[in-house]
């Protein structure tokens, strides 16, 4: 027999934090010009019902600079923050009373803030995108988007790399860039890494068109396509996890014959806030599809098994990440 083949996913519950973002993707259907924070309670409400559930990931998402809203800067003021960073680690905090490890994907942050967030998360996420500069040009996708400028992003994945926190990144593919510049975001990716070691995975994530947003008829990317982005990628980052969302790749299974390795978070509770008109599959069709290529499924925490082992997770999570894994790093079976 040959070796079992595996894929791991995390099972999270999704926050998202608040709609409010200084950029305007525009393929983005999340943010909002009327945006709302959660509110501590609704958090906690979130949360609790994740620990119910088993989950093991808080997964935070929200707009980047969220506090450039009016609206919003008064409400974090209201509870005492400057910023909605100083709010998140609280939030990590609570989460982390509760059994949950936080996972925060909080868009371009400064070294400080970064430094904050390590502090409490089991990872970070930040997707490169791509590292075309072409893209925030003229009727590209990230005009008027500073914190998709290609320098700013790299500069963020750099400084992770300096403060050793297992980070998760990835690439958008089909919103204008060329063959070349996706090969290019993967050899950014895989530079950084070289030098600090700190990507624990890289997502690549097919574009879909939204309703109501300015790229909704702009087509998806070919299956084709994606099946080669993913085995250039395996080949390219020996040892990074290749993450393949299943609720955006219908062709997902197919996938890890091509390279991905990973499901990212699948949620028993909430939904994709980002792609609410996408569900994520049920855990039981997914481990048969996965079964029907040759993979089986393995839970994983936010922070992947080779970091778990070689303790790159913070002081405060320890006893979390230890008492849940087992000596490969994965979530304890049974
Ligand atoms: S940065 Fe994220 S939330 Fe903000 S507009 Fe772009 S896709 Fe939407």
């Amino acid at each position: 027999m040959g070796e079992e083949r595996l894929a791991t996913y995390s099972r999270n519950v999704f926050i998202p934090l608040t709609n409010a973002c200084r950029n305007r993707c525009g393929y983005c259907a999340f943010r909002s010009e009327k945006p709302g924070l959660l509110s501590r309670t609704r958090v906690r409400a979130i949360l609790e019902e994740g620990a119910r559930h088993g989950c093991k990931e808080a997964l935070f998402t929200l707009g980047e600079r969220p506090e450039v809203h009016p609206a919003i800067r008064a409400e974090l003021r209201s509870m005492g923050y400057a910023t909605v960073i100083e709010y998140l680690y609280d939030l990590c905090l609570e989460a982390k009373d509760l059994g949950l490890l936080p996972h925060t994907n909080a868009g371009v942050v400064d070294r400080a803030e970064l430094k904050a967030l390590g502090e409490v998360n089991a990872s970070l996420g930040l997707m490169l995108e791509s590292i075309s500069e072409r893209l925030c040009g003229h009727g590209m996708p990230h005009e008027g988007c500073p914190g998709k400028w290609p320098p700013a992003r790299l500069e963020v994945l750099e400084e992770a790399g300096r403060l050793r926190i297992p980070f998760t990144t990835g690439i958008l593919v089909g919103i204008g860039e060329s063959y070349d510049e996706v090969i290019a975001s993967l050899e950014a990716i895989k530079e950084l890494h070289n030098r600090h070691g700190h990507i624990q995975e890289v997502i690549i994530q097919n574009f879909k068109p939204k309703r109501g947003t300015p790229m909704a008829s702009v087509p998806e990317p070919s299956p084709l396509l994606l099946l080669k982005v993913f085995a250039v990628a395996r080949a390219m980052l020996p040892g990074i996890g290749i993450q393949t969302p299943p609720n955006l790749n219908s062709h997902w299974n197919l996938t890890l014959l091509y390279g991905a390795n990973d499901l990212g978070g699948i949620s028993p509770v909430t939904v994709d806030h980002i792609n609410p008109e996408a569900p994520w599959p049920g855990l039981a069709g997914l481990r048969q599809r996965a079964a029907d290529v040759g993979f089986r499924l393995r839970e994983r925490l936010p922070i992947y098994p080779g970091f778990v082992l070689r303790g790159w997770y913070p002081e405060a999570l320890g006893d979390l990440v230890v008492d849940a894994t087992d000596g490969s790093g994965l979530v304890r079976e049974g």
